[in-house]
């Protein structure tokens, strides 16, 4: 979104026609995965605080449900296309396929700046989209779930429209809810963990502790922050995260050699993952542009913001100290950034297997609200653990046996399942 040139949805469709290639998979195959099935788009009008009518543009876009229900965000964001919100819902497809979850892939959004909303505005905005919507997701059709700056409130007050307007109780609807309003223990953090229980993996696979480690983040959000607990739990030092300046409207870098601290950085941090860069400075953090997280001097990477920000123009600017490059964003890597990667032979957890933590917590949110049984935290993180390291274990292993990039092994073993899906129920 950072580049109004750049078409997400172009760069999902070219990493899909390269695996296609090589899973040679038949023309009516390629046409029915190369788009999304269906797409929604609509008006959502909102009465605003002071009277007047707005009219926001909503979206929601069900890329493939061959192998279950579609699974997906809600973003807000004032940059927010169609392209992207396509390519997000291929992703999501992929990424369910990877961690092996019987769903397929959606995703939504709205055209909208959540900070220059009253949370007030935020309902209205919220249960405008679920009234546009609600004849077409469902517990067994499509089910949303948060993204970039939308929160378990919101998704509180679009289940509660859901079950209005239906007449049911359905919180399957939904997932990132409210722990104790159907929400799961552990989905806040389930994404972040999820990042980082691969990174753990590719590190033991590289003979490196990670306590001998340290870090450089692009984003300071949920995925990020949780990220970052989780990696300091292992040992590791986080040098570097970056954040959005809304007031600047600009991204800073905030860096410490001896180590960020959570908890710190946590305190000087609004809802939306902005860092207060005048208290930051106060502190004796250094405040340094945007982009230089990605120069840092670190052993991983990990870019938690956006699509499109590790590109053909900056890739040659990661130190040639950096072993792994996990990816807690959607699609932040570009395919030509990905041949430098490659090349470097640099250790690439690619999204739809790193970030998958959110989508599988979400996915044991639906088991346990479908039972009217919740489980316990570590419950919940254990099978969180088990699910990634096995889908981790699983793309290795394809990697190493072809000699491939973990991207396209990710992507191979996707691919082929939801296209065999799609085979066996005779769409093709
Ligand atoms: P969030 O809204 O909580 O945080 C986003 C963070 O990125 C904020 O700190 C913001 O300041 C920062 N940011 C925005 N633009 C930036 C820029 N140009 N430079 C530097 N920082 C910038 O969002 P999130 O939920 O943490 O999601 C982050 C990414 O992870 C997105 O790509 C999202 O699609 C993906 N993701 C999220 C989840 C989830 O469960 N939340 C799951 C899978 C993938």
């Amino acid at each position: 979104m950072a580049d109004s040139a750049f078409n997400p949805f172009e760069m999902a469709q070219t990493q899909f026609d390269s695996i296609a290639d090589t899973l040679d998979l038949d023309e009516g195959t390629r046409q029915i995965l190369r788009n999304p099935l269906r797409e929604y788009h609509f008006q959502i009008p909102v009465r605003m605080d002071d009277g007047t009518v707005q009219c926001f543009q909503g979206f929601r876009v069900q890329h493939n449900d061959a192998r279950g229900p579609a699974k997906g965000g809600i973003r807000f964001h004032p940059q927010e296309t169609i392209n992207t919100v396509r390519a997000l819902a291929m992703w999501m497809t992929w990424k369910c396929a990877t961690v092996d979850i019987p769903l397929g892939g959606g995703k939504g959004g709205v055209i909208c700046d959540p900070h220059n909303l009253s949370a007030r505005e935020e309902e209205r905005l919220c249960r405008g989209w679920m009234r546009q919507m609600a004849r077409d997701v469902g517990p067994v059709r499509d089910v949303p779930a948060p993204d970039v700056m939308t929160s378990p409130q919101h998704m509180l007050w679009m289940m509660d429209e859901y079950e209005t307007i239906t007449g049911t109780k359905a919180p399957g609807v939904i997932t990132g809810k409210p722990v104790g309003m159907g929400g799961s223990l552990g989905r806040t953090e389930a994404t972040g963990y999820g990042v980082i229980f691969t990174v753990r993996e590719a590190l033991k696979e590289l003979g490196i502790r990670p306590q001998d480690t340290c870090a450089s983040f692009q984003g300071f959000g949920n995925v990020a922050q949780y990220a970052m607990q989780l990696y300091g739990q292992l040992g590791g030092k986080v040098v570097c995260v970056s954040s959005w300046d809304q007031g600047d409207q600009t991204s800073y870098a905030f860096k410490k050699d001896d180590g960020l601290d959570l908890d710190t950085l946590l305190g000087i941090t609004d809802r939306f993952g902005g860092i207060d860069k005048a208290k930051a400075k106060e502190m004796g953090i250094e405040v340094l542009p945007g982009d230089a997280w990605i120069t840092q001097d670190v052993d991983i990477l990990i870019p938690a913001a956006l699509e499109n920000q590790v590109t053909g123009k900056n890739a040659g600017d990661i130190s040639q100290r950096v072993k792994v490059i996990a990816e807690g964003a959607n699609g932040p890597t570009t395919p030509e950034a990905d041949k430098i990667i490659h090349e470097r032979g640099i250790y690439m957890i690619p999204d739809v297997l790193s970030n998958a933590g959110g989508v599988t917590c979400s996915y044991f949110e639906q088991v346990q609200c479908n039972m009217n049984y919740f489980w316990d935290k570590d419950d919940v993180l254990s099978r969180l653990d088990l699910k990634m390291t096995s889908a981790f274990q699983a793309v290795s292993a394809l990697a190493k046996k072809r000699g491939i990039y973990h991207r396209d092994a990710t992507f191979l073993i996707a691919v082929d399942r939801v296209a065999r899906a799609c085979r066996d129920r005779g769409w093709v």
